[in-house]
């Protein structure tokens, strides 16, 4: 049976960045991906802000950026759209597939070893050195750690073998990728309200002429997303006037909302989707995910490195990415349940309150897609105007 240090499950984003932090850190690491294909099926819309990219490590390029964002047309259902302006580029449209190549390939520079088309089928713990067995392209094997990764996305197989369970709020998504004449190829358009019941659609520009066109939906509100975009996409005026018919692309995942409980026991971490570390305002996993592999990988690599794998020398990794980014979730996922409760006459008010120009540009000075609690603060600063109060006291109240 070979050893490792570390091994890591799942070859997504999240994955290749505990991989290779674990190696950075000295740690013989193997990462094993169920695909023969990095970055391949891609269940992601790719928009990603910059500092989602810069927290991967990679400066944006040619390779993998497709288009540069600058702010937002919000549609609510009253179709008085709100523009939301942020001056310069706060986000890129990347290809998923070429940026997780970049990602993985990144990771073997640093000695990761990635064996492709092989599934984690179990695990076993036990003290110092933990068993996982898995087919690889078809044979069935065991391989030894001192500590497993578990980086396997949204329905994690090893986190439910471990014990750590499943996020329990998974919102359905589906997108596809189409022709559509952008009024703005700069801004992405967001649908709120009962178009996209409890979270919201949109459309990404790739280019002029091809946006993604997708949403995700809360399922305690809605329990038919296919029924829901096709609705979008024929009935809405303002998309299905710009929408050329035909699908280039389809993309369907689920996003989890609110972390597990624990993210670790005796010889196991989990990281990224599998640990619910994704943004409850927006779906985004990739920079909070980055943010918690980088703490994994490290503490993975020490326990390897000290010969202590147990629970209570791993929960280091849970106690430092709670720090980092546990405020930001729980508060994200109160405004979460917030907007999701309104009704459309509610959120239209919300929305047109907003259509100030103190308002508009308190949001492009404070906004930010990774953290919207620095905006929420400054809306609510007491040198702000009674009106912007006014607007936000009930928002406030409910999600501080
Ligand atoms: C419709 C949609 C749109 C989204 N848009 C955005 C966006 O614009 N911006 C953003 O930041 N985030 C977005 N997200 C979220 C983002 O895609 C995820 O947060 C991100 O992919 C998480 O990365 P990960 O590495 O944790 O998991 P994944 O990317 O899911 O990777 C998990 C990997 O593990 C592998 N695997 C699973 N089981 C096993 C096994 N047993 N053995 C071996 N390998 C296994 C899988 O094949 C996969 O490669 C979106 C999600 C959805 C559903």
């Amino acid at each position: 049976m070979s050893g490792y240090d570390v091994i890591v499950v799942g070859a997504g984003p999240i994955g290749s960045t505990a991989a290779r932090y674990a190696a950075m850190h000295g740690a013989r690491t193997l990462m094993v991906e169920d695909h023969s294909s990095i970055g391949s099926p891609v269940g992601c819309t790719g928009l990603l802000s910059t500092r989602a990219v810069s927290e991967c490590d990679i400066e944006p390029s040619d390779d993998f950026v497709l288009n540069s964002v600058r702010g937002a047309f919000v549609h609510p259902m009253n179709g008085k759209i709100l523009t939301i302006d942020g001056k310069k580029t706060k986000a890129y449209v990347v290809s998923r597939k070429m940026f997780d190549r970049r990602l993985a390939a990144m990771a073997i520079d640093e000695n990761v070893e990635l064996w492709l088309n092989t599934r984690a089928t179990g695990i076993e713990t036990s003290g110092r050195k933990q068993k996982l067995s898995v087919v690889r392209e078809g044979r069935p094997e065991a391989i030894e750690a001192n500590v497993i990764i578990a980086a396997d996305g949204v329905r994690s197989r090893i986190a439910k073998m471990t014990g750590l369970g499943n996020v329990k709020k998974i919102l359905p998504g589906i997108q596809i990728e189409g022709p559509y004449h952008s009024d703005n190829s700069d801004f992405v358009e967001l649908l709120v309200g009962s178009q996209a019941p409890g979270f919201f659609g949109w459309t990404v520009p790739v280019n002029d002429s091809v946006s993604r066109i997708g949403m995700a939906v809360d399922p305690e509100y809605c329990t038919n997303v296919f029924q829901v975009l096709e609705k979008l996409l024929t009935r809405n005026t303002h998309v299905a006037s710009r929408y050329g018919g035909g699908k280039l692309d389809l993309v369907m995942g689920g996003i989890p909302l609110g972390p597990l409980e624990n993210t670790c026991s005796d010889g196991v971490m989990v990281v990224g989707d599998a640990a619910g570390q994704v943004k409850p305002t927006s779906g985004g996993g990739i920079y909070t995910g980055a943010v918690c592999a980088k703490i994994a990988g490290k503490i993975a690599a020490k326990a390897a490195a000290e010969e202590d794998c147990s629970a209570g020398f791993l929960l280091e990794y849970d106690r430092k990415w709670r720090s980092e980014i546990g405020k930001e979730l729980a508060m994200g996922m109160r405004i979460h349940n917030f907007i999701g409760g309104l009704g459309d006459d509610e959120l239209d008010e919300l929305i047109a309150s907003m259509n100030n120009p103190t308002i508009l540009e308190t949001i492009t000075r404070y906004g930010d897609m990774d953290h919207p609690s620095k905006l929420i603060k400054k809306m609510l600063h007491p040198s702000r105007s009674m009106h912007m109060i006014k607007v936000f006291r009930a928002f406030a109240k409910a999600v501080l």
